[in-house]
């Protein structure tokens, strides 16, 4: 996807078309991709049911810092519907993005909203959850082949 150059109304207007779109699905992070426009351009909500909503509007989202403690995190995602698997990612993240407002803001993220921003970063550079899972799993296959090996097991 593309940088955004300022946040100016046809992007606020997209970020409420996402919002609405992520909302609706219901899903707690939604990428500009995700609807057909190949912008760098994010939101994000991990308030829960009940809760106010806390919408994060982020374009031109820029992971800075990432945590060397890890965390498994159960992903899914809107754009493949009704799987999950755990994913292990930086526990903490710091992000750099251009506001609503199109102020330049950093965060920095822990928990599930770490996890949600890197998801949807991911998606601005064409990465899905799935490209971690399936090297996970040929890593883990490694693994386990390598270990029976050394135990002579193969
Ligand atoms: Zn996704």
């Amino acid at each position: 996807s593309k940088p955004v150059s300022s946040v100016d109304a046809s992007v606020r207007h997209l970020f409420d078309d996402m919002l609405e779109t992520m909302y609706k699905a219901p899903g707690i992070g939604l990428a500009a991709i995700q609807v057909g426009v190949e912008r760098r351009a994010i939101v994000v909500d991990t308030s829960k049911d009940g809760e106010e909503r806390q919408p994060l509007f982020m374009a031109n989202p820029e992971i800075v810092w990432k945590s060397e403690e890890l965390s498994d995190y159960e992903e899914g995602c809107l754009s493949i519907p009704d799987y999950y698997e755990m994913v292990t990612r930086p526990a903490s993240v710091k992000v750099q993005f251009l506001d609503r407002q199109n102020e330049a803001q950093e965060l920095t993220a822990s928990g599930i909203l770490a996890t949600v921003i890197q998801h949807e970063v991911d998606h601005l550079n064409g990465v899905l959850f799935i490209d971690y899972i399936s090297k996970l799993k040929r890593d883990r296959v490694v693994k386990k082949f390598t270990k029976a090996q050394r135990l002579g097991k193969i």
